[in-house]
């Protein structure tokens, strides 16, 4: 059996990032996947994520967003490749929407740079967004889009360089926690270390029973167009865009419906869609469908009224997948009930971090205490 300082259990988003920090600090490290990130069969594909910093999620995640940023314009200089392209940021709805709410109090709290916009004003900058005359949007104006998959590629590349083993292709399938080390269990073979982070996204549902009932998979239907005239929508024309509005059987105030439209990238000519919550969960048969009629109603609908430029063209359709936990937080931190185990989970908002969960993970692996307060991610909350 092989001895390593830690073992990673997932390569993706969370996990390249670990590695890559846990070798930069001289550490014995090994990376395990399934599949050979980045790949098309997990949470991190479709080109683009967004990164934004006044966190309409809750003030707890700025300063961790706030250092994001720092690292990806590092790892940038590192590499001289731009990963990290500046858009701006629209948070739109109803002015009672929570979203608004949280976008402005992080906006406030962190002093980040925004501006409240009326439905007028916002439609004259960017006819293309057709918004009730009552809405308001918050506009972040130095957020931007991230280049996820070349994010991924980089990280492990480094890790790799730094030292890091790295093994594609291979499915962990169960764990045990002994009281001076831990072992993992693989179609291939078993492991040991010290200790061990799981962020297998979906995967981690069946490696951590101790989460059972917590964590649901979802499916998330991305939708790419391209519009005849990708001017408006590409790059420097066209914000990210990200909307809270009362669902059609709701009365305002009670139940909201969220998607959001990304710009085009620079040598690119689609623009992304997708919707961000009353998503179905991904099970076994539903994972083969990229969509279905009811995901294809539902989002079209919501397109024709918000949208209505892009409800014409045909669409490409693509499966992405979100793994939440019950209040969509994060959760990061040990696994309950044990010493030597610890886990990630993102949801739909987590790839940004990407850089600073390394820094986070290496911390709490090596037992030493990150800069930042997790209370609201603590595994053992539910
Ligand atoms: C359509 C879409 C749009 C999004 N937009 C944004 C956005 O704009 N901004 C943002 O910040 N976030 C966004 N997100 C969320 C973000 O992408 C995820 O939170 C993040 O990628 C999750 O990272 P992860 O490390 O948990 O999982 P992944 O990056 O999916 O990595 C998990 C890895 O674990 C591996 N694995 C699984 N099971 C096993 C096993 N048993 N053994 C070995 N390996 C295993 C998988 O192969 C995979 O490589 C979006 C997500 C989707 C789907």
């Amino acid at each position: 059996m092989k001895n390593y300082d830690h073992i990673v259990v997932g390569l993706g988003t969370t996990g390249a990032f670990t590695c890559r920090t846990l070798a930069q600090r001289g550490k014995k490290v090994l990376g395990l996947d399934m599949h050979a990130p980045p790949h098309d069969q997990g949470s991190h594909h479709g080109q683009s994520r967004s990164i934004r910093r006044a966190y309409l999620e809750g003030t707890s995640y700025v300063p961790m967003v706030l250092r994001a940023w720092e690292l990806w314009r590092q790892l940038e200089q590192d590499n001289r490749q731009q990963l990290l392209y500046k858009t701006g940021n629209l948070t739109i709805g109803p002015p009672e929407s929570p979203a608004l709410h949280g976008f402005f109090k992080s906006a406030e709290k962190y002093q980040i740079a925004h501006q409240q916009l009326s439905a007028t004003e916002t439609k004259r900058n960017w006819p293309t967004l057709n918004l009730p005359d009552h809405y308001v949007a918050g506009l972040e104006v130095e957020a931007g889009i991230l280049r996820a998959e070349k994010g991924i590629k980089l990280a492990l590349l480094h890790g790799t360089s730094e030292g890091a083993t790295i093994h594609t292709s291979e499915l962990a399938t169960g764990w045990h926690e002994y009281p001076d080390k831990i072992e993992v269990h693989t179609t291939k073979s078993t492991y040991c270390s010290e200790t061990v982070l799981f962020c297998a996204d979906s995967g981690n549902l069946a490696l951590l029973p101790q989460l059972a009932g917590q964590l649901s998979c979802r499916r998330v239907p991305v939708r790419w167009v391209t519009p005849e005239n990708p001017g408006p929508f590409s790059l420097g024309n066209f914000p990210v865009n990200f909307w809270q509005v009362p669902t059609e059987s709701a009365k305002e105030g009670e139940d909201y419906d969220e998607f959001y439209s990304l710009p085009i990238l620079p040598g690119d000519k689609q623009l992304k869609i997708a919707p961000h919550n009353h998503l179905a969960p991904l099970t076994g048969e539903s994972q083969s469908a990229t969509i279905d009629t009811k995901e294809h109603e539902h989002l079209q609908k919501l397109i024709k009224r918000y949208l209505p430029s892009m409800a014409k063209l045909a669409p490409i359709h693509q499966l992405c997948r979100y793994t939440l936990t019950p209040d969509g937080n994060f959760m990061l931190g040990k696994v309950p009930g044990h010493q030597r185990a610890f886990c990630s989970v993102l949801g739909g908002h987590g790839f940004k971090f990407a850089p600073v969960l390394g820094e986070i993970f290496a911390d709490l692996l090596c037992n030493q205490s990150p800069e930042f307060d997790l209370s609201l991610f603590d595994p053992t909350r539910f």
